[in-house]
């Protein structure tokens, strides 16, 4: 078997290191920047953080889990989950923690992986599993250096920095801010929310599982079979189509936001300020019991004057001891700063300087044995990214014994740019540029982040490789 280079240990990085190692083949590596394993669910620990994809489809098909104790389970259950998993699976002794990939470079034959610690090393293939959402964006707000409180990300939670009576000001209010801000209001003296624009919630159906369910999914796994099949079927069919053109559920789950909206704030001039101008889906629809009640208290208030300027003392004319950033990630720089470089000395940034793209979302014309987790139009906004990131590596697994039987296996252009053609006529189908601005785009407004389709035409599409799309057909 070729070897692998994988570079993360996150939900991604993981699942290609256990599918490798369920193949008895150990020729491979993972390169772990950080100092512990679990990519998203290791750097966010704010207050409040989970996933608001039910655990018992956010984990892998392979490895069930019995005893979720809830349907959304919070952020240690879901790192502990992954952290069994490395374990379980023995992958533990290949991955290198503290070890960040700087470059990669194909050689014509193989890629050499420069670490920052300046070794090299050879692989044959290089898999990224860096995510979409692994670097904090911190916005360019004049002053923001001068401020002398304390100030940090949402990704990189203070929690040496107690916010037990503080003055605290929260920039951005999308699923992050909306998780923590109803866990920090009530210590907080007073929590400013700087709101640009308001998101669509609707009501998250969470609950406890009792001892019971849990030994039921224990000892009756088909129940367990069953119910990952329902959650997967039923946000398949309900909320894909909320996010198209001429979805029939859009209504239905505009309906179901205003209704929450209407429900959990009294105050009509607080809901109107909550009220989103543009259509349910264009960005990331919030699943959120405890956001609204929060901004309700006699201690929040949602700001929408425009933040003009911070200064030493807080935000703007107000004053501040505290100030939180939850302005989400560069999302549309996929891999860098990695400095990747394919054939003929061709670098990943230069080629995607108009926008990142793959074929399937996980091959790239000239980077030869180069594949992609979680890459370019391959993130959901209505279902679970795991369950695309399984379709990754298995469609990656079907490759490797095509490239150690014919040598290193790239994309052709043509393929590209039909696969391109494809997803922008699908794209065309989807709200997600339908009068708003949202991480899913990139600086020129191209969607370079979601997947316009369904997920389960996904699976079929990389089911296998299509050989002819390599050149080899
Ligand atoms: P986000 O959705 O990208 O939200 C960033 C927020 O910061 C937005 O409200 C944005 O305003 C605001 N912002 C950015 N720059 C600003 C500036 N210069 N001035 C004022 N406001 C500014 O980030 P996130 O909340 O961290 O979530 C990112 C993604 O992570 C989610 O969409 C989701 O996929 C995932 N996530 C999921 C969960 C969950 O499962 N519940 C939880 C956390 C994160 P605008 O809207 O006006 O741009």
């Amino acid at each position: 078997m070729p070897s692998v280079a994988i570079i993360g240990a996150g939900f991604g990085g993981l699942c290609m290191a256990i599918r490798l190692q369920m193949a008895g083949t150990a020729t491979y590596t993972v390169f772990e920047k950080a100092g512990d394993i679990g990519g998203t669910w290791r750097d966010n620990t704010y207050p409040g953080a989970g996933c608001d994809v039910p655990s018992h489809l956010y984990s892998y098909s392979f490895e069930k889990y019995a005893s979720w104790t809830r349907r959304y389970p919070e952020q240690p259950e879901i790192l502990a989950y992954l952290e069994r998993c490395a374990d379980k699976y023995g992958v533990r002794p290949r991955i290198r923690l503290n070890t960040e990939v700087v470059a990669a470079e194909f050689t014509g034959e193989r890629w050499r992986v420069t670490t920052a610690a300046g070794d090299v090393e050879e692989f044959d293939v290089l898999v990224a599993g860096v995510g979409q959402l692994n670097r904090p964006h911190l916005p360019d707000i004049e002053g923001m250096t001068e401020f002398t409180g304390t100030s940090f990300h949402s990704a990189r939670w203070n929690h040496g920095h107690d916010l037990t009576g503080r003055d605290v000001a929260v920039i951005g209010n999308g699923s992050s801010a909306a998780q923590f801000v109803p866990r920090i209001a009530p210590i907080a003296r007073r929590v400013d929310l700087y709101q640009r624009t308001p998101n669509w919630v609707i009501p998250k159906p969470d609950a406890g599982f009792t001892l019971p369910h849990r030994l039921s999914f224990r000892y009756l796994p088909f129940l367990q079979r069953a119910y990952r099949e329902w959650i997967y079927r039923r946000v398949e069919a309900t909320f894909y189509p909320a996010l198209r053109r001429n979805g029939w559920s859009a209504g239905y789950v505009r309906g179901l936001a205003l209704k929450h909206l209407r429900d959990q704030v009294p105050d009509p001039e607080l809901r109107a300020r909550l009220t989103p101008g543009y259509r349910i889906g264009c960005k990331r629809i919030l699943l959120d019991n405890a956001f609204y009640p929060a901004l309700t208290r006699p201690n929040v208030e949602v700001v929408t004057d425009p933040i003009t300027r911070i200064t030493p003392r807080g935000v703007g004319s107000r004053e501040h001891d505290t100030i939180i950033y939850a302005t989400g990630f560069e999302t549309s720089d996929f891999l860098a700063p990695i400095e990747i470089t394919g054939r003929a000395g061709r670098t990943l940034a230069g080629q995607w300087k108009r926008g990142a793209e793959a074929y399937l979302g996980i091959t790239v014309p000239n980077f030869p044995n180069l594949f992609l987790l979680y890459g370019p139009n391959t993130n959901l906004g209505h279902n679970s990214i795991v369950f695309m990131i399984e379709c990754q590596v298995r469609y990656i697994m079907a490759c490797l014994p095509h490239i150690a039987a014919r040598g290193p296996m790239e994309v052709r252009q043509d393929a590209m740019d039909a696969w391109r053609q494809r997803l922008e006529r699908k794209m065309g189908e989807m709200v997600w540029q339908d009068g708003c601005r949202s991480w899913y785009q990139n600086a020129d407004g191209k969607v370079t982040g979601n997947w316009p389709g369904t997920t389960t035409l996904y699976r079929r599409l990389t089911r296998s490789p299509r050989l002819e799309a390599y050149g080899w057909g």
